[in-house]
């Protein structure tokens, strides 16, 4: 499909929904559906839900998805009316790995080819411009104490050693090991002799990734990363689905047709021994549903906002609560010529300490002259970003695009952000592995009574597409199993 036809298709679907014409017939799905005590109800259609669901259907089951939003996908959102010329920009999740399976599985299945990305070739940090391959070379040192050159990613390795050392003779779950769980990454790094210019670059390496600080962030992890030698690396093998991300959750959407309830938002959920009923909001009016099992899809970060009656077990409860999340914004940029891909440019796909973190070309699938940049920043930075005004948000966004390429702003057409912890159905960005939270996905993960837990805060490829997808297999399997 090329972005042309899904410029207009999705043009034509967002005035649809707009004007109600895409609201299922079932605006009585309460009294519609009340006799079948068979149901099995799946909240939330993000990837999770999604792939639970359809699963399900195939397997025969009545399955119903009842979802807050007016589309499928959730924090997969392909961003097409703000821009000129076709472009699109993914403002939620973007990259899809190489062992990305289940992803890729479904890609093919739905015949949504995958293309690569490009690699990082530029560094802007401390005001300085230095090229990726100048900086691997040892040509130019990056501007950091305590560090080895030639690396950008990994560098907190070197101050692991007595830790990684230990993962080695005792094994990755001795007691010993497990412990530095209570610990986080800046805590184990000042204990290990790192300066803080390694605490400074994690920030804007793994730190980033997780959309986290250093001083939140799980210690254990950090020394099992280190230890497997599957840390985050700058040298990545990634795509995008081309023609947009959201493609994916719109064919897992239009397969599962009037089994996906949109613009229902659930509030309360109730249960006795054999019945679950959900309460959810249609047409302004609370409204239920009742059912015979019940697959929670949602972000724990909105889940913990609603009723459950009786709870869960303790320690579901408190996971629930206490899961941590990150803050992360998404910025696209769209300039009416690419001077970053011209002689002179400090590269395409830059790593930087602005506020914009990583700041990347992204419509290489479109013929230009006009292009996007896109910047996914987090942590701290997204907070701070988060609290202004849009306009404010781009001011910032162009000041530093101008540091990094000084020829940005003749080019500057307009721009967007999408500031995924003021969404009121994300409120967050992705789950991290907390402090003491080592125990908290097979808590979280682990069926009680009638009801079954999705969502990529339950799977071991957490933050991913690929996590919520495997999650809403293994909970497909988990019914069908029982
Ligand atoms: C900015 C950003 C960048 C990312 N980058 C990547 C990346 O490059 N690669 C990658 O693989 N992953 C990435 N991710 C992570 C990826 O998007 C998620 O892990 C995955 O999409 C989560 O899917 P899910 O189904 O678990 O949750 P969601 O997608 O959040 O789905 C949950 C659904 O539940 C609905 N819901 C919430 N509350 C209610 C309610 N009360 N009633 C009914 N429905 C409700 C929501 O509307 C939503 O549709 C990124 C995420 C973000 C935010």
């Amino acid at each position: 499909m090329t972005p042309k036809t899904n410029r207009r298709n999705f043009l034509k679907t967002s005035l649809m929904v707009g004007a109600g014409l895409f609201l299922p017939k079932s605006i009585a799905l309460a009294k519609s559906n009340s006799s079948d005590d068979k149901r099995i109800i799946v909240i939330g259609a993000g990837l999770a839900g999604l792939s639970c669901a359809y699963e399900l259907k195939q397997a025969g089951y009545n399955v119903l998805l009842l979802e807050a939003r007016s589309r499928p996908g959730g924090r997969v959102r392909t961003y097409r009316d703000p821009f000129a010329d076709g472009l699109y920009a993914e403002m939620g999740a973007e990259y899809v790995d190489s062992s990305d399976e289940h992803v890729r599985k479904y890609a093919k299945e739905f015949e949504l080819p995958i293309l690569p990305a490009k690699q990082y070739d530029g560094i802007y940090v401390r005001g300085q411009h230095l090229s990726m391959a100048d900086m691997k070379s040892g040509k130019v040192p990056l501007p950091y104490k305590g560090i080895e050159q030639g690396k950008l990613f990994g560098q907190e390795a070197a101050y692991l050693q007595e830790w990684i050392k230990m993962v080695q003779e005792l094994g990755e779950s001795s007691k010993e090991v497990q412990a530095l769980d209570k610990m986080s990454v800046a805590e184990i790094l000042r204990k290990g002799g790192a300066p803080q210019d390694i605490i400074d670059l994690y920030i804007y390496t793994n730190a980033t990734e997780s959309t986290s600080i250093p001083s939140k962030m799980s210690a254990l992890n950090m020394v099992l990363a280190n230890s497997r030698t599957s840390a985050f690396s700058e040298n990545t093998e990634e795509g995008r689905i081309l023609g947009g991300n959201d493609q994916l959750p719109k064919t897992f959407a239009k397969k599962l047709g009037n089994k996906i309830h949109y613009n229902r938002a659930v509030q309360k959920i109730e249960y006795t021994k054999d019945q679950v009923t959900i309460q959810f909001i249609e047409n302004e009016k609370r409204q239920s549903i009742s059912g015979s099992k019940c697959v929670l899809a949602m972000p724990l970060s909105v889940l913990r906002r609603i009723k459950i009656d009786p709870l869960f077990s303790e320690s579901k409860m408190y996971c629930i609560r206490k899961q941590s999340y990150g803050h992360v914004m998404k910025i696209a940029m769209q300039y009416s010529r690419r001077f970053w891909d011209e002689p002179g440019s400090i590269g395409q796909r830059v790593f930087t300490d602005t506020p914009l973190r990583r700041v990347y070309h992204f419509s290489i699938d479109q013929p230009g002259p006009r292009g996007i940049l896109l910047s996914f920043t987090s942590g701290d930075d997204a907070k701070k970003l988060g609290r202004m005004s849009e306009e404010r948000r781009m001011g910032t966004a162009q000041k530093s695009c101008a540091e990094i390429w000084k020829e940005a702003p003749q080019y500057w057409e307009g721009g967007v952000t999408k500031y995924w912890n003021e969404d009121p159905w994300t409120r967050a960005s992705y789950s991290i592995a907390g402090v003491g939270q080592k125990d908290f996905r097979d808590i979280l993960s682990r069926p009680e009574g009638m009801f079954h837990f999705a969502g990529e805060h339950t799977s071991i490829h957490r933050a991913s597409m690929n996590g919520a997808i495997e999650s809403g297999l293994r909970t497909s399997e988990e019914i069908i199993k029982s």
